[in-house]
């Protein structure tokens, strides 16, 4: 291989996350910003939105640079009473400055309680606009789990996020 394929080829970088929390009566269920009516939500101090976090920390995994937590710490007062899209927001916004492209995300939400499809292409919406990428380049994938473990039973929500960025040449 030449040593011009492999400079060419350190312009790709994907990025993984993964985020879980539990579920409890009573508390708001949402996902990349989007209120699902549900009878449990998240039993968090913020949103619970395992969805953006496990974005945020696809993002952060695709340019080498910390997670969630290092980056939105969470005894920070803020974060108390935020909105984990903003921080999804944010974050693309310190991508972009580090000199990356987001080419695509491809994202899994397991949960076997609550319907999902129905609030899919919102939150493919959310996040479009969060990213600033066209909605044919964001997948938002719903599983139930067939009923097995904590999320296939409702007591907790699973997220998984896979992105592709690109560096941008000067
Ligand atoms: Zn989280």
């Amino acid at each position: 291989m030449s040593v011009q394929m492999d400079d060419r080829n350190q312009g790709f970088r994907t990025g993984l996350g993964h985020d879980i929390h539990r579920l409890v009566p009573g508390k708001r269920l949402v996902l990349a910003g989007v209120d699902i009516p549900s009878d449990v939500g998240f039993d968090t101090h913020s949103d619970g939105d395992v969805l953006s976090h496990a974005l945020v920390d696809a993002l952060a995994g695709a340019i080498a640079d910390g997670d969630l937590g290092t980056h939105f710490p969470e005894n920070d007062p803020d974060a108390q009473e935020a909105r984990s899209l903003g921080f999804v927001e944010q974050f693309a916004e310190h991508v972009a400055r580090a000199g990356y492209v987001v080419a695509n995300v491809d994202c899994f939400v397991v949960l076997g309680t609550v319907r999902l499809r129905p609030h899919i292409e919102a939150m493919r919406a959310n996040i479009a606009a969060a990213l600033q990428l066209d909605l044919a380049k964001v997948s938002v994938k719903a599983r139930s789990n067939d009923g097995i473990g904590p999320e296939g039973e409702g007591t907790a929500c699973v997220a998984w996020a896979n992105v592709l960025v690109y560096a941008v040449r000067a």
